[in-house]
């Protein structure tokens, strides 16, 4: 008997780790990725979990040492450059690219379909077919929405939901370890390093180089400032290009505006460390990213589920998005090994909606403060106005301590609902 097919919308980590899970559980699993190209472009880094390394190999990819860079010392930097906190830390920081790579070529060329732009799903009692932009139909058992914060599928099933913009916006940029200038590469270069402006937050890590090289030398230094940002004056603005196009609630970072770039790297110079704020002005193209809240009251639908950022958006100071997306796909892969699809699909959702939900949670919990800045500030509470770098700590060395608490509490729940 032919296997069952499953079509995983979205080729990013969360369609990927979908994919390879249910390959591992005997399905023909084909992954429809909109953009024509391959995702090669998205330098940015990802802490992890051992609940992802663990996924990983048990689709048999090894978490060694090429896939991370090792960080055992946190920094804290004032304003003027000045370590006034130092502790120890155990963290890999690998990056968006070498995650992708390492799941995008093991699979078969046939089943990752490029240029696939889903439009909607149709399903019946035999089945689901996706159609595509195109007027392509693609039929199969099961239907994966692997396909983001702005989800085609979802949009679909829950019509009336949008993600909640979270008041910040979270500025990236990556620099090659070649361009980071000798000095500051000997004392912060190796370090997880925080600096705490008033109303923002701001930390630096080493990530595997834009080669995904993991050897000195070759490294890249990769940045991601929290900033509150007022949704209908500022945020607007930054999303304007050059011809005076707003883009919504984000831009491709090629479009984001000369004196938009300027602007930015000259408040890093005023508010930031010297060190930091150096590496961030010499990075030719940073971007930013909205920070948005999502949580979905259902994931499943029939034959159709919803995974990763599709179904929950945690906000990223838990670290965890990557690794809620493989456990949604563990979890997804065990569900449906079953004849019932649909019954498969329904015990998923018991154990991955109070998961992704408390992650949502802990999110929110987490990112108060930098919410709380839009407000005047004779409105906000003292934990608002200045926050303590013992807490940004505590809450940075236990993030995995907090998500073995959010799974272990989730499936207590789903068992006893
Ligand atoms: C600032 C920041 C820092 C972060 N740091 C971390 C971290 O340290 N660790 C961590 O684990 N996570 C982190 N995350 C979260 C992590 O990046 C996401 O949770 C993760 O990438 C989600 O993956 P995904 O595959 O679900 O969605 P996405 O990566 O958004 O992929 C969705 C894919 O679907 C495709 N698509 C969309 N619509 C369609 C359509 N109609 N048809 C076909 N394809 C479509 C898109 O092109 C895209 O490739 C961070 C996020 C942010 C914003």
């Amino acid at each position: 008997m032919a296997p069952r097919r499953a079509l995983v919308i979205g080729g990013s980590l969360g369609g990927l780790l979908a994919a390879h899970l249910l390959r591992s559980a005997g399905w023909d699993a084909v992954v429809f990725e909109r953009n024509a190209e391959d995702l090669t472009g998205r330098g940015a880094g990802i802490s992890t979990h051992p609940q992802l390394i663990d996924i990983l190999r048990r689709v048999g990819i090894d978490f060694d040492e090429s896939m991370g860079i090792k960080v055992d010392t946190v920094i804290c930097l004032d304003q003027h450059g000045k370590t006034y906190l130092e502790t120890r830390t155990a963290r890999t920081m690998s990056s968006w690219g070498r995650l992708y790579r390492s799941l995008r070529d093991p699979l078969p060329a046939e089943s990752y379909r490029l240029g696939m732009s889903l439009r909607s799903v149709e399903q019946d009692a035999d089945g689901v077919t996706a159609v595509f932009a195109d007027g392509a139909r693609v039929r199969g058992d099961l239907l994966v929405g692997a396909d983001g914060v702005r989800s085609t599928v979802r949009e679909q099933f829950l019509p009336d939901l949008t993600p909640q913009y979270a008041g910040y916006v979270a500025w990236r940029a990556m620099l090659d370890e070649s361009e980071v200038p000798p000095d500051i590469r000997a004392e912060i270069f190796e370090r997880y390093t925080f600096c705490l402006p008033e109303g923002e937050l701001f930390l630096a890590y080493p990530v595997p180089g834009r080669n995904n090289e993991t050897q000195r030398g070759k490294r890249a230094y990769n940045i991601v400032w929290y900033r509150p940002t007022a949704p209908d004056t500022t945020l607007i603005d930054l999303c304007t290009d050059a011809t005076g196009r707003c883009h919504g609630t984000t831009i491709p970072p090629p479009l984001i505006r000369p004196d938009v770039t300027a602007a930015i790297k000259a408040t890093a110079r005023a508010l930031v460390a010297p060190q930091v704020a150096e590496i961030f002005a010499r990075t030719p193209q940073p971007f930013f990213q909205p920070i948005f809240d999502h949580d979905s009251p259902q994931i499943a639908f029939g034959r159709v589920a919803l995974l990763g950022d599709a179904a929950f958006v945690a906000r990223p100071h838990v670290g965890a998005g990557v690794t809620k997306a493989a456990l949604d796909a563990a979890s997804l892969a065990a569900a449906v090994s079953g004849d019932d699809v649909a019954a498969g699909l329904l015990q998923y959702q018991r154990e991955q909606k109070p998961f992704g939900s408390g992650l949502v949670a802990l999110g929110r919990q987490e990112g108060a403060y930098l919410s709380a800045q839009l407000k005047p500030r004779e409105q906000r509470t003292a934990a608002e106005l200045t926050r303590d770098i013992n807490d940004v700590l505590l809450a940075h060395n236990s993030r995995s301590e907090n998500l073995r608490n959010v799974l272990v509490g989730s499936r207590q729940a789903s068992a006893i609902g």
